[in-house]
């Protein structure tokens, strides 16, 4: 990938990544939280298929119900977060500097 300063045309451009960064870390945080519900409801499933097995089914249901849907959780909001912040980064934040002239700019859409 070669991008050029815009008003000077030199390829020696620098580029920042902050808002694709934030938004992953935002959606990671979202995930998290959406992870914690999705667990807690896995639990509850887990343990009701688990009440079929006795005692011993209750516990290991609701671990692998909490598990799994934390993980599904955390993973899907990281996604969606880092996608977002990668549209944001490209539409809206200027992140791309010209080393040659000091011209901010954005890629091209
Ligand atoms: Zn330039």
């Amino acid at each position: 990938m070669s991008l050029q300063c815009p008003r000077c045309h030199s390829p020696k451009v620098a580029s920042f990544h902050h808002a694709m960064k934030a938004g992953a870390a935002i959606g990671a945080v979202g995930g998290l939280a959406r992870g914690i519900s999705a667990a807690l409801a896995g639990g509850k499933a887990g343990a009701a298929l688990g009440v079929i097995a006795g005692p011993v089914g209750i516990t290991l249901g609701s671990v692998s119900g909490a598990i799994l849907g934390g993980l599904a959780g955390s993973v899907g909001g990281c996604a969606i977060g880092a996608q977002l912040g990668e549209s944001l980064d490209r539409h809206v934040l200027a992140h791309n500097l010209c080393l040659l002239c000091g011209h901010r700019f954005n890629l091209p859409a």
